[in-house]
């Protein structure tokens, strides 16, 4: 996997990365202070967004990606050429790259294959992959 820096995307990767950041803005998590945003982009370059979702009583978090997910095809969109991730911390840790979790890349290496391009971010785009979902680790 390739580390590149944000100058180095394609403005359609840099609009998609800009999207998942907006997201991670947006992203309610009141005690966690753990942030992520992702954002899809369909076959025909429409663009969409979800975040992590706090849910305290059961501790359950869904993911930011398959937000994203779940709203694309709730809005008929089922095909899928990338995605973008960000994360960001109240805390000290914003340096580090996440991927999606094993149930989503499941999911969406379903829906997209296994050539989804996947863009993942530190909180700062200072240090971006760019790989497809298979290669994840
Ligand atoms: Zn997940």
């Amino acid at each position: 996997m390739k580390i590149v820096n944000y100058d180095q995307l394609t403005e359609q990767q840099r609009e998609l990365l800009d999207a998942a950041e907006k997201a991670m803005e947006d992203a309610y998590q009141p005690s966690h202070g753990y942030f992520v945003g992702a954002a899809l982009l369909t076959s025909d370059n429409q663009i969409i967004t979800g975040w992590g979702i706090e849910e305290s009583v059961h501790d359950l978090t869904p993911c930011a990606e398959m937000a994203a997910l779940k709203e694309a095809n709730s809005q008929g969109y089922r095909s899928y050429k990338s995605i973008a991730f960000i994360s960001g911390s109240y805390d000290s840790d914003t340096e580090k790259i996440i991927g999606p979790c094993n149930d989503c890349r499941q999911m969406m290496e379903g829906y997209a294959g296994p050539d989804l391009e996947v863009i993942l971010s530190t909180a700062k785009k200072d240090r971006i992959v760019v790989t497809s979902i298979d290669k994840l680790p």
